[in-house]
């Protein structure tokens, strides 16, 4: 998992100027700083915490500029908001892979899974009377095996 991992964040990293200037973005290293921090993390993290992880590069940012930021990546398609049941938003970089996402509703933590039949398989005839779909996405929720065996040894 990590040198693949490595390879697409050292890739997205250096393509990071050329789709900023595609958006009509100015480089900054606020961006850069935010976007970095997303491309390495896993865990989907919301504004907070990213605030928090991005606070020890740039110890003056503040929570504005990092909503402001994630909404003008967002806008540019470099990152994705992640749906969740519970109210917080979550945050990925696009790494331009195909991806569902499981949702603990115990524990929260979300995790990426790859799902290539479903990928493939046809829209019904329904979705292209209704209009043109950009993506689709699989959410799961439930709760992980860590909570339900923690749960099940009290
Ligand atoms: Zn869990
Ligand atoms: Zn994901």
């Amino acid at each position: 998992m990590h040198e693949p991992d490595q390879h697409i964040i050292q890739g997205r990293l250096a393509d990071f100027e050329k789709r900023c200037r595609e958006n009509g973005l100015k480089m900054t290293h606020q961006r850069l700083t935010i976007y970095r921090e997303l491309l390495s993390s896993r865990d989907h993290p919301a504004v907070e915490t990213i605030f928090q992880r991005v606070r020890r590069h740039i110890p003056t940012i503040s929570i504005d500029t990092v909503y402001r930021t994630l909404a003008t990546l967002e806008e540019a398609g470099m990152i994705n908001r992640v749906d969740t049941t519970e109210g917080l938003v979550r945050y990925e970089a696009d790494r331009g892979i195909p991806h569902h996402h499981l949702i603990c509703m115990k524990c929260h933590q979300i995790r990426d899974f790859i799902w290539d039949a479903f990928d493939t398989l046809p829209r019904p005839p329904e979705v292209d009377r209704w209009g043109q779909s950009v993506a689709r996405n699989v959410v799961i929720t439930g709760i992980c095996r860590q909570c339900y065996e923690q749960a099940e040894k009290k």
